[in-house]
């Protein structure tokens, strides 16, 4: 981890952490996406890939602007019609996962199968930020995180494909 953080990367850490969201949790998603093609794979590996990918500024601004949105709907305070489309997380709307492709798109094209892949299975933190039951709005938030996960997957495989 770099050893000086500035205010926006220090909020949007502490924003995912607030929301539910720990930075070991994205690593198990880089795990999941990531074991079947590096078979010494450590989850120390992926780790240190979501700490790069999370030192980024466009990922810090995505994660910064993303929870702002699910935080005002969850307290009803957005605008008509906004508030119930991003409250309701209608599925037409679409923006939650257009923001969340500006950090897919750091890693080049294949973060998008990664993302795409992610975004069909759920698994771990993302199972949870999708329970609508928890009266909590992660609208924005959920295609965040599997972006984030989807972003350092690539940039691991990016990565062993060079030290191979
Ligand atoms: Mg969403």
């Amino acid at each position: 981890m770099k050893d000086k953080m500035d205010e926006v990367e220090i909020r949007a850490r502490q924003w995912l952490i607030e929301r539910g969201v720990t930075v070991d949790d994205i690593a198990d998603l880089v795990f999941f996406l990531q074991k079947k093609y590096h078979k010494n794979l450590t989850k120390e590996e992926c780790l240190k890939n979501v700490e790069r990918v999370l030192a980024k500024r466009e990922v810090q601004n995505a994660i910064l602007t993303g929870i702002q949105f699910d935080v005002l709907a969850e307290k009803g305070m957005l605008e008509a019609p906004l508030q119930s489309i991003i409250e309701t997380d209608e599925s037409l709307y679409g923006v939650d996962e257009v923001l969340a492709f500006s950090i897919v798109n750091i890693y080049g094209s294949i973060g998008f199968t990664n993302y795409g892949y992610i975004d069909k299975e759920k698994p771990g933190i993302l199972a949870y930020l999708n329970d609508k039951s928890s009266g909590k709005c992660h609208t924005f938030l959920d295609d965040i995180v599997g972006a984030i996960a989807a972003a350092a997957s690539s940039r691991l495989a990016h990565r062993a494909r060079n030290t191979e």
